[in-house]
């Protein structure tokens, strides 16, 4: 439906084209898109109702449920700003959220009140509480029962939602995204006649990656704009996910590759537990090829790979399906960029460097952010001239595919060499007994720094220091073999999948200036 620019057209559209089609399932609870327009509208109404002006900031702070999307569209219908909260934030990073968004208005879930309560006395702009308790919600809701439908004035310009970055590499900033971020790809891949997500009528599309994070609701929005079922989950759990897809006949699916290797560890999962399955998208964090060519294997279906950054509003770059080839070096890289996107790659100088080099990954895209939200100078560093400075170190292979190796931050450097995290955690990826990794530099006198590796264990299984040296031996240089081994019960990813080596670095780092994040 390429005539669909806006969130608010979005939800206009299918309420009237197909009222009784379910627009999203989660947790039990169902709305087609009459109800979710009807809700969203009641939503606008009430926020107007409240005195919110246009761009004014709605926080909500919550477990994904169905009343987060009628939000997100109620929001955009009312032309306020939604900045979702990540409910597993402490009080204190809540607080900095909702202060330096200046939200007016809060939706909060009844166990998370008391967090925000011990925030609440600094918190001057934040005028109006409503608990997600079925009657606070509902009181509040009846302010916005009568009236005609909102008609917003807001274009593909206009911001719609402030996303804030998780904070692995510095404290968290307001991404603002404009409506244009949800639609500008899936145009430009349209005018090209091509279409890589394949919407079919009926698809029922797994929102895996929650809906607080930048590929979670992009996911949701492509899905609400084809006019399928979506199904969210009010927090991903692994059993949960492949009954969602067993039992609805979920058949597209977005999932960050740490949820890939939960779902084929749950026992007694088997083909007919993935049979609808036809796609499955997936980003957010490095894969390894270990787990890509069995989840391509176990999973039977197709898939797509996708790279951005809530910067990039989402995704810019995406290795298509027919690139899923087990064994090809293609499996290797995070893509190409679609139409209309371009990808420098440039060296600490800011000069473009030849294919085949590494550097930074740069990435202009229709899609790219407006802004950090009240950081012209955070905005001017990241954002130079249309180009968004990722972070990411990477290169262009000869073909234009794009290759990530890892955070530029993350990069650790043993006597003046450089070496990616990323890669030994892939290579440690491949030994037997090993469930997943992760791989930090801490300080060392005499090389600069030193590699310590953290493996979680697969169930039943045993691996000693010396196992694992001896599997990496051979397999990677001998400079970027750890010199320490930790075995650990987990290793700490956030809920994006992304590994917070923070919280294994920190008491290395304490009171030194680099990785000091
Ligand atoms: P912070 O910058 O605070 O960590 P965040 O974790 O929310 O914030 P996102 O914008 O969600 O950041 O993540 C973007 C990063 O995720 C990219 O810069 C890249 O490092 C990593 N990433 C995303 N997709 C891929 C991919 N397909 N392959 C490798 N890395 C990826």
């Amino acid at each position: 439906h390429p005539q669909l620019q806006t969130l608010t057209a979005t939800v206009e559209f299918h309420a009237e084209k197909q009222p009784d089609t379910t627009a999203i399932v989660c947790a039990g609870l169902r709305l087609s898109y009459a109800e979710l327009y009807r809700g969203a509208s009641r939503i606008a109404r009430a926020i107007q109702a409240g005195g919110l002006k246009r761009g004014a900031r709605v926080a909500f702070l919550g477990r994904e449920s169905v009343g987060y999307y009628e939000t997100l569209f109620g929001c955009a219908l009312s032309e306020t700003v939604l900045v979702p909260i990540n409910w597993r934030l402490t009080a204190e990073e809540v607080g900095h959220i909702l202060a330096d968004s200046g939200s007016e208005l809060l939706f909060v879930d009844a166990g998370l009140l008391e967090l925000v309560d011990r925030v609440r006395p600094r918190l001057e702009r934040l005028d109006t509480v409503v608990v997600l308790d079925g009657a606070d919600d509902e009181r509040w809701r009846a302010t916005g029962a009568d009236g005609p439908p909102p008609r917003p004035a807001t274009g593909p310009e206009d911001p719609v939602v402030q996303l804030y970055t998780s904070g692995t590499t510095g404290l968290p900033k307001g991404v603002v995204l404009a409506q244009r971020s949800f639609f500008k790809i899936r145009d430009a891949l349209a005018a090209e006649g091509l279409d890589w997500i394949d919407w079919r009528p009926g698809d029922r599309s797994l929102i895996g990656i929650p809906g607080l994070h930048v590929g979670g609701v992009w996911w949701a929005v492509q899905g609400f704009a084809a006019g399928v079922t979506n199904v969210a989950m009010p927090r991903f759990d692994s059993r949960a996910a492949v009954e969602l897809i067993r039992d609805l006949g979920v058949t597209t699916a977005c999932v960050v590759p740490s949820m890939l290797r939960l779902m084929l560890a749950e026992p007694h999962t088997g083909p007919a537990d993935f049979a609808t399955l036809r796609k499955i998208v997936y980003g957010g964090s490095p894969i390894s090829e270990t787990l890509l060519t069995e989840a391509v294997r176990r999973f039977g279906c197709e898939f797509a790979q996708i790279y951005g950054l809530t910067e990039t509003g989402n995704t810019a770059v995406c290795l298509p399906p027919a690139d899923h080839v087990p064994g090809s070096p293609r499996m290797r890289a995070a893509g190409r960029p679609y139409p209309g996107v371009r990808v420098k790659v440039v060296d600490s100088g800011g000069e473009t460097v030849p294919a085949g080099t590494v550097g930074e990954v740069c990435l202009h895209s229709p899609a790219n952010m407006l802004e950090y939200w009240e950081r012209p100078e955070a905005t001017a560093e990241t954002l130079v001239d249309g180009w968004v400075h990722t972070g990411d170190a990477g290169y262009l292979d000869e073909d234009g595919y794009v290759h990530i190796q890892d955070r530029i931050k993350d990069m650790i450097i043993v006597a003046g060499e450089n070496i990616y995290p990323a890669e030994i955690e892939h290579v440690l990826a491949k030994h037997p007994a090993v469930a997943d990794a992760a791989v930090i530099g801490v300080p060392d006198d005499r090389f600069g720094e030193a590699v310590h590796a953290f493996v979680a264990l697969r169930p039943g299984h045993e691996a000693g220091p010396r196992d694992l040296l001896e599997f990496l031996r051979g397999r990677i240089a001998a400079f970027k073999i750890p010199s320490r081994f930790v075995v650990v019960d987990r290793v700490p990813r956030n809920p994006s999948g992304k590994i917070l080596r923070r919280e294994l670095r920190d008491e290395h780092w304490r009171d030194r200036d680099r990785k000091v994040n």
